[in-house]
């Protein structure tokens, strides 16, 4: 059995069967060969990501689902690449798309009910965070073995940082007829209110088995959206009714809000005081059996990270550039590891308490730093921020918050590299094999 060895994935991953196709990607069962694990693998044909443009739409992807950790989200594990393609190493949801349930029939509505709120409680965390999914349709809605729902697909998510000026959106995307009619019009729109309309047609699709606009003339189907022109079944009850109505408000203003929903009393209804997710943890690391330990996982050859990946698919890629909103002007410093973000964030206080900094920890993923001796332009003050993209990709930004920037670019060089040289797998900028950790080497395939 020696080769099967290569056709593993990162050395980890068995691929098997062809479970999904989607627009550009397609979708194979997976499993974890150390655990047994199922996983779920996209695939993405580099050359066409390259042909298509779709650099910042993978790069969107890569950050929305680093941002959303959410029991009714997809979770995105690990993403690899080889020469020719990307895969995306996610969570594996065993029971198929909400679609196929309502197009066996419609739904009973306490099922129905049920499906909205996990929707809500995952759209609100998503909106929570800045980030907006704009596809959502049945689609892109998958049950696991409990009948719990999770989205998924977050390609077409934007981040705060996609947003003009005005603060709207200005890509058009999306299927025509789950899309809000500000969407269609492209003039602009707030991300955040287009998704709570297509929630609106999803509640309607879950209910009636049938969509809410539908017309064979594209034409027609954008007039009937654009003056919210729907009927309803007669068995949709008065409370279902005055809630879709609200959701399917043309007038992205006057459309109900996420909080409004929630105080719906149909909505409120079947839901325990406690079970909303915002208030439990709300990041949830990967499974490490000992938090903060040193554990450093196995380089495979043949795979590269999500970095090296976008920077290999557009040349003077900027890493910073992930991080939204974050200014240029400041002086940031960015590494990638491979150790969890319990482990850095321990070795940085470490770190700066030994180059005699004040330390301050403000959650498990942000460390604020600052000088005891008054700098050129006052103390020298600091933030590291850690964020965990997928299991073992770690990435660590460090910000200058305030002092002189020579002070701090000495700070980085003498003082927090050699500290952090064992953790660090490459620093932004460096170029390939500079340190002992990237044995990068790609093979064709
Ligand atoms: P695309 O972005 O190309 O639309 P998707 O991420 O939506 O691709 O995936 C395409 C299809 O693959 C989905 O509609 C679904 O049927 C299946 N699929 C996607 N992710 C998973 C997963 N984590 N587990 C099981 N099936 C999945
Ligand atoms: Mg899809």
């Amino acid at each position: 059995m020696e080769d099967q060895k290569h056709t593993l994935l990162g050395g980890k991953y068995e691929k098997g069967r062809l479970i999904g196709t989607g627009t550009f990607a397609k979708v194979y069962h997976g499993r974890e060969v150390s655990t047994g694990e199922s996983v779920a693998i996209k695939v993405i044909n580099k050359d066409q990501v390259r042909d298509q443009g779709m650099v910042e739409q993978i790069q969107r992807e890569i950050s929305a689902t680093r941002l959303v950790r959410h029991p009714n989200i997809v979770e995105l594990r690990e993403v690899l690449a080889t020469k020719s393609k990307i895969y995306y190493v996610m969570e594996y949801v065993s029971g198929g798309e909400l679609f196929a349930k309502v197009a066996g029939g419609r739904l009973k509505e306490d099922v129905a009910r049920k499906y909205f709120q996990q929707l809500i409680s995952a759209i609100d965390f998503c909106h929570s965070r800045g980030v907006s999914h704009r596809d959502i349709k049945p689609e892109n809605l998958l049950l696991n073995g409990n009948d719990d729902l999770k989205i998924t697909d977050f390609g077409f998510s934007a981040l705060p940082e996609q947003k003009r000026l005005d603060g709207l959106l200005h890509t058009q995307c999306g299927t025509p007829a789950y899309v809000a009619p500000e969407v269609l019009r492209k003039k602009g729109y707030d991300g955040a209110k287009a998704d709570i309309w297509s929630c609106g047609v999803v509640l309607y699709v879950l209910l009636a088995g049938f969509l809410p606009f539908h017309d064979e003339n594209l034409m027609n189907l954008y007039r009937k959206i654009f003056k919210a022109e729907y009927e309803f079944p007669p068995w949709f009850s008065h409370e279902t009714r005055k809630l879709i109505s609200k959701l399917l408000m043309a007038d992205p203003e006057r459309r109900i809000s996420i909080q409004g929903i929630m105080r719906v009393p149909w909505y409120r209804r079947g839901l325990s005081r406690n079970n909303s997710f915002r208030s439990k943890k709300e990041r949830v690391s990967s499974p490490d059996p000992t938090p903060g330990s040193l554990k450093k996982s196995t380089s495979s050859p043949a795979f590269f990270n999500a970095f090296e990946l976008i920077s290999s698919m557009s040349s003077g890629f900027d890493l910073s550039t992930l991080f939204e909103g974050k200014e240029k002007k400041k002086v940031a410093s960015i590494f990638t590891s491979k150790f969890s973000a319990a482990a850095i964030v321990e070795r940085i206080e470490a770190a700066a308490r030994g180059l005699r900094f004040i330390v301050e920890t403000e959650d498990d993923f942000k460390v604020r730093m600052e000088g005891t001796e008054e700098g050129r332009k006052g103390a020298l003050a600091v933030t590291a921020e850690v964020f965990e993209m997928a299991a073992e990709m770690t990435v660590v930004e460090f910000t200058k918050d305030s002092g002189d920037t020579l002070e701090y670019e000495k700070f980085c060089e003498d003082g927090v590299r050699p500290a952090l040289k064992d953790i660090v797998w490459t620093w932004q900028g460096d170029d390939g094999n500079s340190n002992g950790g990237s044995d990068v080497n790609v093979n064709s395939d």
